[in-house]
């Protein structure tokens, strides 16, 4: 048997893990070492010469995530962030990316502040509209970079089809999978050329630990990831890896509780006075829950609200108990947030509006605690709200 001939509960336990040949130690080793001693000259031991390119404990990772998305090369780095960079730094100046523009806020401004001053070129389209996305295409472009669900208003694109344009078009396409998690959706398995991670969130989902991962079946574009981690070094250190690994072994259950937790959340939302608009792909009044539901398992925990002005959202978010107000998603335990204020904070309030990112927006991270607990703390916050 193979990681691939089991199913996901298994692979996200066993995937990339092997009892230590040493000492039989069930658990992977936290390889803390920057080199390792050489038998001979230039003969090093299975490869391992220096921890920036190879660390057991990253290893055991990156398998494990690889199996999880169905990918047969798993890159980690540093941050989420990170790893977009290694991807888009495959190009040169003077090539051009498409890409989501509801996409992660420290996406957008890497893009724009950082990776654009070198040359490289970016559209910002709304890739629900697929005809958008065909017509932003150039002849220099050499990546389409999606977001499926956004952060924080929900879009959803259609990834088979995305995956289409793209294979026509002879241009990778990319997803980052963040929100969905490689429990609910697997982009490769549609078509798609490489997956993104924040590890931070879902995947290690105990919000201890910053982290990023990219998942291929491209040769060509592993070799590039590989290159990356030893060419650039944003490479996270054994202590991380191995607790995203612990995080990993739970994703199956804690993604069965958020996906429960968050729908009924989101159907009680949509039912109460006080919230105008619920955003959450699960349920039927989502405009793309369709394309939802064929392509993901389940909805996440993550939630998205209009309250209709600063003053109600600012009142909620300061009155949870349980519900803490901070940034990041994707523990066990719940969060709130106000994305114009906080997440959203570096993209410039034109485009905020635009994309639909309003100050009486609020966004939650459910998280697995008992539910009832849950809709009590959101019921008396929304009592307090103007
Ligand atoms: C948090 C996040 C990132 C950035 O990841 P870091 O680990 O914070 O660098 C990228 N994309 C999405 C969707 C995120 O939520």
């Amino acid at each position: 048997m193979t990681d691939s001939d089991y199913r996901f509960a298994t692979r996200a336990i066993h995937a990339g893990q092997r009892p230590d040949p040493t000492t039989g130690a069930i658990m992977p080793p936290i390889y803390q070492t920057s080199t390792y001693v050489q038998p001979a000259l230039g003969e090093p031991l299975e490869g391992y010469e220096y921890a920036r390119v190879t660390n057991p404990t990253r290893h055991a990772l990156e398998a494990n995530v690889a199996a999880l998305e169905g990918g047969r090369h798993g890159i980690a780095f540093a941050s989420g962030l990170a790893a977009i960079e290694a991807i888009v730094k495959k190009l040169s100046a003077g090539d051009h990316v498409v890409t989501e523009e509801n996409t992660y806020g420290g996406t957008t401004r890497m893009f724009r502040t950082i990776l654009a001053r070198l040359g490289i070129d970016f559209a910002f389209v709304d890739t629900r509209d697929l005809d958008a996305l065909r017509a932003a295409i150039r002849p220099e472009t050499r990546l389409i970079h999606l977001e499926t669900p956004t952060n924080p208003m929900m879009r959803v694109t259609d990834l088979e089809a995305a995956a289409a344009i793209g294979r026509e078009a002879g241009i990778p396409t990319c997803v980052d999978n963040t929100f969905a998690s490689p429990y609910n959706q697997r982009p490769l398995e549609l078509g798609i050329d490489l997956v993104v991670h924040s590890t931070t969130k879902y995947l290690n989902g105990h919000s201890d630990v910053i982290g990023g991962l990219v998942v291929t079946s491209s040769d060509e574009w592993g070799e590039h990831l590989y290159y990356m981690q030893k060419a650039a070094g944003a490479v996270p250190g054994p202590m991380d890896a191995w607790l995203t690994l612990r995080g990993t072994k739970t994703l199956a259950v804690r993604m069965e509780a958020h996906n429960r937790n968050g729908l009924a959340i989101a159907e009680w939302l949509s039912a109460h006075p006080k919230v105008e608009e619920v955003y959450y792909p699960g349920l039927p009044s989502h405009p793309q829950h369709a394309l939802a539901r064929k392509q993901m398992k389940g909805f996440t925990g993550m939630i998205s609200l209009e309250l209709g002005g600063m003053a109600r959202a600012r009142a909620m978010v300061e009155a949870t108990r349980l519900f803490a107000l901070a940034e990041s998603l994707g523990g066990v335990e719940s969060l709130i947030g106000h994305p114009a204020i906080m997440t959203h904070a570096s993209v410039d309030p034109e485009r905020r509006a635009a994309m639909g990112i309003s100050d009486g927006l609020v966004r939650l991270s459910v998280g697995i605690e008992d539910v009832d607990d849950l809709r009590d703390d959101l019921e008396q916050a929304l009592a307090a709200a103007p």
